[in-house]
């Protein structure tokens, strides 16, 4: 649409001039393509070659561009990031995905094993694809299952890559992480000026734990080059936000028992948004109990796993109840605290004694992963939806705010 060449060419971006060689870096501003500029070049009289140099030089076609009769318009400035064929398809399902399956494959088998069999017994959460059977022999080509596998590949994989066991893996798993937290952004269906600004540093903390993984994979067979487009394209997307508004505006992608159900203000839109939590010893064949994010008064939170639900009938008056496991925070070793903050991990961990709570108290569902190698501890996804949970939690941990 733009009419430049292809991606080898020495400028490849329709937005930008950033050099083919720049691409996987973050922290260099690069001169913005202008229709106009580009018109000049066809209306001043060039000799042939010359002509054809500075057409090279900027990446573009000898073509007349049918979109310049638009009046007032730019095409450069029309183009929008695309989360679906950028992020999900591209940075995560062409690139991160496949460097992650390189790492695993040089781990010993059973923990490839392990890896895999704790995708096939994540927790079903509504609207997060259940991968009931694995994940790390299976090809995907839908957007919305890589978008899914971003959401919980941190989770079932960061107890095997640690520092220790796989020095690259846990390297890729933060970059992975900073990753998930740029798509989490970019999701957002309002945005305000700090949000914008939290996005802008999230791309360029991508940029920050490339830098650090490339030099740990010196010895492959083949030497990825992380020069491509979709490893730059997001630096435009922060610009498009504030220019066009929020990213479902542009996006090309496509936007579904026995549960209890649950209205919250998202902490996004501002809007009444609904969770429908399942408590049951028969939820499709398996036990389902899930988090639920509690108001404990005072302006304080407290995670819960739901145990069990019932109402009391007390004469005109009806007391809907639940019990549930309240969680703290563990008192981690240090060890442990610096992989759950270099990973972005809300840890918790349950109380012996369950309680009793009004259900009315229950501001939002919890989507709670236990830990494999920690009993009684479990890790808060905060990757589900469309950023609610993620700034919650962002908040609740921010002051360590659980009870
Ligand atoms: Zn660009």
């Amino acid at each position: 649409m733009a009419l430049i060449r292809s991606t080898n060419g020495n400028c490849p971006c329709p937005v930008c001039l950033v050099p083919k060689a720049q691409q996987a870096q973050g922290h260099n501003v690069h001169p913005v393509r202008k229709a106009a500029d580009v018109q000049v070049i066809f209306t001043t009289k060039l000799k042939r070659g010359q002509k054809k140099k500075f057409l090279k030089q900027l990446s573009l076609r000898n073509v007349e561009n049918v979109f310049w009769k638009l009046a007032h318009s730019d095409l450069h400035k029309a183009l929008s990031f695309d989360r679906l064929h950028a992020y999900h398809l591209g940075l995560f399902g062409k690139h991160l995905w496949p460097e992650l399956k390189l790492v695993v494959e040089g781990l010993d088998r059973s923990i490839r094993v392990a890896i895999n069999n704790q995708s096939m017994v994540f927790p079903i959460w509504q609207g997060l694809y259940h991968f009931a059977k694995g994940v790390l022999y299976i090809e995907f080509s839908d957007g919305s299952k890589y978008e899914d596998l971003s959401k919980i590949i941190v989770f079932i994989s960061f107890w095997a890559l640690t520092a220790e066991t796989s020095r690259r893996g846990y390297a890729l798993l933060k970059l992975i992480c900073r990753y998930i937290e740029c798509d989490m952004y970019a999701s957002f269906e309002v945005h305000t000026t700090e949000t914008v600004d939290a996005y802008w540093q999230c791309i360029h903390q991508v940029y920050k734990a490339l830098e650090k993984y490339i030099p740990l994979c010196v010895g492959d067979k083949k030497h990825k080059d992380w020069n491509f487009a979709k490893n730059h394209s997001h630096i435009h997307a922060p610009e498009d936000i504030l220019a066009k508004g929020v990213m479902r505006n542009f996006s090309t992608q496509v936007i579904e028992c026995s549960y209890l159900r649950v209205d919250y203000e998202s902490k996004v839109t501002w809007k009444t948004v609904t969770d429908y939590l399942r408590c049951s010893p028969d939820f499709y064949k398996k036990p389902q109990y899930d988090g639920a994010i509690v108001d404990a008064g005072g302006g304080k939170c407290v995670i819960v796993k739901l145990h069990f639900t019932f109402v009391i009938d007390c004469g005109s008056k009806l007391y809907p109840l639940a019990l549930v496991q309240a969680m703290q925070i563990p008192g981690s070793p240090q060890a442990q605290c610096n992989v759950d903050y270099n990973l972005a991990l809300y840890r918790v961990k349950a109380k012996r004694a369950p309680v009793f709570i009004p259900l009315q108290s229950i501001i939002h569902g919890a989507l709670l992963y236990s830990d494999p190698l920690r009993t009684d501890e479990y890790l808060v996804v905060d990757t589900i939806e469309t950023g609610d949970i993620f700034l919650r939690l962002k908040e609740m941990f921010s002051d360590q705010g659980l009870a």
